[in-house]
């Protein structure tokens, strides 16, 4: 099996204004000056900030994502964007079923399931978003919980390369706290071969990113686990020093 590439990728989540765009002219920056670590690197700014940061971006080793979409393409929906709109102001991926957007919004398996057929039908990537409760895990309920996310929001026909899985446990967002590396291991595992029961040979070459509290300290220690292909990183993909730290665990 060829290696699969990682990819670590900046959610900024509702945080950015204009200014802040000098964190991607610092991050563009620091990769010019030390050279490109061997990963795909993404930032997923506001939608606000994506054409703006297209245009910094264009050409350069860094993609562009967005951070949710509506299903559909077009249509009578106040204040929503679907993945269309997106792909058009610059983004090549959108985060789907981020644990807050299911909390915040109600969010079912079966909406990021149409969202991550609308991403695809507008040509982009999927980052779909899974993982457990603190409750959930204080059952021992992580691997139930996470194989049925999995099965109701990847669409059958989903492909490695327009498929990411993040492996987000909810209790490790923005909280400082992590799985032990064993626990990372185990989820990730399951997802591995999960993906393949559920969309055969190509799951087993969807990139599955950990995310929840990575920071520049513990990168190393959660990036060279098997079966993660990368990070999701909220807080810290912030602050361009700090993003660019976790890179260089690579
Ligand atoms: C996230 O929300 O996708 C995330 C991983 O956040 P943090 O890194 O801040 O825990």
């Amino acid at each position: 099996m060829t290696a699969i590439r990682p990819l670590v990728a900046g959610n900024w989540k509702m945080n950015g204004l204009g200014a802040s765009l000098a964190e991607i002219a610092s991050l563009l920056d620091r990769l010019a000056q030390n050279g490109l670590p061997p990963t795909d690197i993404m930032v997923c700014p506001p939608a606000t900030l994506l054409t703006k940061a297209k245009l910094m971006l264009e050409g350069g080793p860094v993609t562009l994502g967005a951070q949710d979409c509506h299903p559909l393409a077009s249509g009578a929906h106040t204040g929503d964007l679907s993945a269309e709109m997106l792909a058009d102001a610059g983004a090549k991926a959108i985060i789907v079923g981020h644990s807050e957007r299911r909390t915040d919004h109600g969010e079912t398996d079966a909406m990021v399931n149409a969202k991550t057929q609308a991403a695809h039908r507008a040509g982009l990537s999927a980052i779909i978003c899974v993982g457990e409760t603190e409750q959930e895990r204080r059952n021992g309920a992580t691997l139930e919980v996470v194989q049925g996310q999995l099965a109701g929001s990847v669409p059958r026909d989903a492909r490695a390369a327009n498929t990411v899985i993040a492996y987000e446990p909810v209790w490790a967002i923005g909280s400082g706290l992590t799985p032990t590396q064993d626990d990372v291991a185990e989820v990730h595992a399951v997802i591995r071969a999960e993906l393949t029961r559920l969309i055969g040979e190509e799951g087993t070459g969807v990139r599955i990113l950990y995310g929840g509290s990575v920071k520049p300290g513990n990168a190393r220690e959660l990036l060279q686990i098997a079966n993660v292909n990368g990070a999701l990183v909220g807080g810290a993909s912030l602050k361009a020093e700090d993003f660019y730290t976790i890179l260089c665990a690579y």
